[in-house]
Order: C-alpha cells, then sequence, then structure tokens
C-alpha cells in the first residue's frame, strides 16, 4: 500500500466520477476523499503538495466535464455541511448545496438570494464561479471566504480579496480549496421572496433540457464592448441586448447550430447554450461538440466563446 493510503485510511481509490456530476459523464480518479474535517483536508494536501501528488476539488459536479481517462490524481469533495445563522450573517460550508442554503435563510426570514434559486450546486463551486442568474451573483451577498490555500495554509479572504467578476473570482486564479463563506443576508418579506421562487423554478423548468445530463450554460456570455460591436455590425442586431451581455446561445443559435450532435452529445433543441448527454455521451464527444461549436461561432462572427463549464483531466 503506498504513503497516501497508509497514511489516511479514508481515501478510496479507483473511484467513479460519472455518478457525481450533473452531465453523468467521465472516468474514474486514482483516489478519492469525500470530507468535511478541515484538519484533515488540510493534512492531505500538505501531503499531495510535497509528494508532487495532483489533486482537484469538486462540489456538486453541475458545472464540470471530467475527461473519460477521469483525474490521474486525487479528487478531494468536500462535504462540510454546517450553517451558522447569527441574525442576518450566515456562516455556511462549502458542502452545503444552494437549495439548502436558499430553504434555511427563508425559515429564518431572510432574503436577498433569490439570484440562487434552482441552480444546483454547492456554496464552494458557487463561490468558485461567481454563481448568480437575472444580472445578480453571489458576490453581492459575500463578507469573506475561508480557504486552504496552494502551499496548505488556512486563510481568511475578505470580499475584495475575493477578486469577484462576471463568473470569475481570485479563486478560478489560485489553487485553493473553499472551505466555507461569512454571508450576508436582509431581514425581508419571505413570502414576496417565496412568490418569485416559484416563477423563477417555472421559468427554469421550461427553458432547462432538464430531462438530459447537463452543466447549465455551456459557454460565457459576451461582453459588449467596442470590438463585439464592431464584430457583429452588419451581421447581427444586439440592439435588444443593450445594457445586457449578448447571450452565448443567442450567437449559437444565430450560427445555426442546434441540434448538432458529435456521438451521444448534442447542443440542445430547447436552449442553444445547454450541450446535453443525448445518448450516453463520451466526454470525449462533449468536449468535442463544445470545440466544434467554437470553431463555427468565430468563423461566422470573429468572436472567441468562453467555457462556463469547468474541465477535469482534458
Ligand atoms: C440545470 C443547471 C442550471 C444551472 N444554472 C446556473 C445559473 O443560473 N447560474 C450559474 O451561475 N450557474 C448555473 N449552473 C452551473 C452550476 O450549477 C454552478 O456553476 C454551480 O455554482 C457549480 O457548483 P458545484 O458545486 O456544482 O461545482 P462543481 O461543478 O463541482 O465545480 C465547479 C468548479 O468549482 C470548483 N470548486 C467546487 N467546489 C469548490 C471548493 N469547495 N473549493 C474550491 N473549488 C471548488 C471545482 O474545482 C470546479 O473547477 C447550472 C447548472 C445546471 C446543471
Amino acid at each position: 500500500m503506498n504513503e497516501l493510503l497508509k497514511k489516511f485510511p479514508n481515501i478510496e481509490t479507483e473511484y467513479n466520477l460519472a455518478q457525481l456530476t450533473t452531465f453523468k459523464v467521465g472516468g474514474q480518479a486514482k483516489y478519492f476523499l469525500i470530507s468535511d474535517d478541515l484538519e484533515e483536508i488540510q493534512a492531505v494536501i500538505k501531503f499531495c503538495l510535497e509528494n508532487e501528488i495532483k489533486y482537484q476539488i469538486i462540489g456538486a459536479g453541475s458545472n464540470l466535464l471530467i475527461s473519460d481517462q477521469g483525474f490521474a490524481g486525487l479528487i478531494i469533495k468536500i462535504n462540510n455541511k454546517d450553517i451558522d445563522v447569527n441574525d442576518s450573517r450566515l456562516k455556511v460550508g462549502a458542502g452545503v448545496l444552494l437549495f439548502e442554503f436558499v430553504n434555511l435563510a427563508l425559515k429564518n426570514n431572510l432574503t436577498g438570494h433569490d439570484f440562487l434559486i434552482g441552480i444546483p450546486g454547492s456554496m464552494g463551486g458557487a463561490i468558485y464561479g461567481n454563481a448568480g442568474s437575472y444580472g445578480n451573483d453571489i458576490a453581492s451577498i459575500v463578507q469573506s471566504v475561508r480557504i486552504i490555500d496552494g502551499q496548505g495554509n488556512i486563510k481568511e479572504l475578505n470580499q475584495e480579496e475575493c477578486r469577484f467578476a462576471y463568473r470569475d473570482s481570485y479563486f478560478k486564479h489560485n489553487d485553493c480549496l473553499i472551505f466555507d463563506v461569512v454571508l450576508s443576508l436582509q431581514k425581508g418579506n419571505v413570502d414576496e421572496f417565496r412568490k418569485k421562487m416559484i416563477e423563477r423554478f417555472k421559468v427554469r423548468k421550461n427553458i432547462h433540457p432538464m430531462e438530459f445530463g447537463n452543466a447549465g450554460s455551456f459557454f460565457k456570455n459576451i461582453e459588449i464592448t467596442e470590438d463585439v460591436k464592431d464584430k457583429l455590425n452588419g451581421k447581427l442586431d444586439i440592439s435588444k441586448f443593450d445594457g445586457k451581455k449578448i447571450p452565448a446561445g443567442f450567437l449559437i443559435e444565430q450560427a445555426d447550430l442546434k441540434g448538432w450532435q458529435v456521438g451521444g452529445a448534442e447542443v440542445s433543441e430547447k436552449h442553444a447554450n445547454f450541450l446535453i448527454n443525448k445518448n450516453n455521451a463520451k466526454a470525449q464527444d462533449i468536449f468535442d461538440l463544445a470545440d466544434l461549436i467554437k470553431k463555427k461561432v468565430f468563423d461566422k462572427y470573429g468572436i472567441e466563446l468562453q467555457e462556463e463549464v469547468q474541465y477535469i483531466g482534458f
């Protein structure tokens, strides 16, 4: 038995990752740990750093494409589900699912987090990618985030240090594990909030192809800069997106890619920015389909789509 497994008996081997993702594709992790124990996770990370073992964090797997070859290192799934409510301030474990958080906040008569309704991720994943919807994101309620950094040290980052931007953050550019987060909500009209929640669920159900494996919006929406306006001038009317972003799905649809398939993967007919696992897709099918979309959109409009979905093992 190797040193890693001897030292950390909770680590499993050859673990199937597909079941841990909403795409339901991907190979095995050589090593796998699910843990809610900060000390254990820190010790494991330090061991990996000292012994040059690659490691990667996952949450609820709703924004991930894991390769068919899997991951030849350690996958750590954060399972810290603690939530402490102190008036309108909440300390929330990275493993708490967003729907659990939304419901608990409601039970405590707290509002101001409606943009998280229906997002099937964990708190850690939401902080990593600054998740949101309807023009707002989680950055707006974050006070601080506790992490284990790329040297194995525990640190607390304040809001500014998190460098949140549209589907972006400090965490996307620096190795770190998000362990928990302090959020600030407001006391509010919970009945209004509930109504809003039901409405949004309905909208989501109508526009998202939930009958198939998917990982939400595959590509980021496009900031309307002068360069983008020049590129689309005379090709597409984007006036209806004034003051917003151009949905990536709009460009994909205009490039006539709805319904395109590679192997078992398809560009959803329901929502062009959703790639779906239509028929026992391989991760490679989804990867190749994404690549094809990027090439076609670039050839037609000169715009480079950027993935919102995160790749592991490619
Ligand atoms: C049907 C559907 C609808 C969606 N709608 C939306 C939407 O409206 N808005 C939106 O923003 N997103 C949406 N998503 C995408 C996804 O749910 C969010 O991005 C979510 O925040 C990802 O969280 P996760 O826990 O699933 O992260 P994962 O998919 O597990 O991981 C995503 C990335 O986060 C990193 N990560 C996860 N946890 C941690 C941690 N504790 N520490 C460090 N890094 C971590 C991983 O390494 C990976 O790079 C949707 C997805 C689906 C399937």
